[in-house]
């Protein structure tokens, strides 16, 4: 597909674009290019992507540059994140593109804002913000109403009531008849990955624990990895 000057000329503004092992998720493992755009709405306690949060924190790329970018590294896999990737119009408008590219595409998002416009062959991994990230008041629980079975799910446990409130949400709004992509992750800084397992254990469920795999294989705080 040829695209116009106009579409070409359009831009991002990015704080990082690398090629890496995918480390969540259900394709955790994979290669992968993430694509990581500035700014965030939330303020997260435990944020681990600090340097992403305000727009100044990037800057300014062409749709042309990113996509030549993309195309250097010969990976089908893309992944948006952030930051918050919607936060940026013209987010969606590079990732239809790219979708149409025959490029498999996932956008990781932190659950505020409406994912109703993306189509079904993105895949979608939704945040749901707990108690104590002090952020849950910012859930668009309406963003449930559009996930689909190739979607993902993601709590952030940072304690016992943060996995209690979780297993509340999914029961309550029946995500595992949506989804069986059910993800939880401890931030490890504050709560044992043990303890998430005995919890998870505890409820029969089939929720899915993950470990944030590029953390051990690279440094925890390295960037761009
Ligand atoms: S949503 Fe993500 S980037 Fe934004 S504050 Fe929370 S963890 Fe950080």
């Amino acid at each position: 597909m040829i695209q116009n000057k106009e579409f070409l000329s359009k831009t991002l503004n990015i704080v990082e674009i690398f090629y890496s092992i995918q480390g969540e998720g259900t394709r955790a493992g994979l290669p992968c290019v993430f694509i990581r755009l500035a700014g965030c709405n939330l303020d997260c306690k435990w944020c681990d992507t600090l340097y992403a949060k305000k727009i100044s924190d990037g800057q300014n790329i062409s749709f042309e540059e990113i996509i030549k970018t993309i195309k250097s590294y010969k990976c089908n896999f893309i992944e948006f994140t952030g930051g918050e990737p919607l936060l940026q119009q013209n987010s969606i408008d590079l990732i239809n593109y790219l979708t149409n590219q025959n490029f498999t595409i996932a956008i990781e998002t932190n659950g505020s804002i409406s994912v109703s416009n993306l189509n079904n062959k993105i895949i979608k991994i939704i945040d749901v913000k707990c108690p104590d990230s002090n952020m849950s008041k910012h859930n668009l629980f309406d963003n449930f109403n559009y996930i689909t079975e190739n979607d993902e799910i993601k709590f952030v446990i940072s304690s016992k009531n943060d996995f209690e409130w979780s297993h509340n949400i999914i029961q309550q709004y029946k995500l595992l008849n949506k989804t069986k992509n059910i993800l939880f992750s401890a931030v490890d800084t504050l709560f044992s990955h043990k303890e998430l397992a005995e919890l998870i254990l505890s409820t029969n469920s089939l929720y899915r624990q993950q470990i944030q795999i590029h953390k051990v294989i690279w440094d925890r705080n390295a960037r761009g990895v």
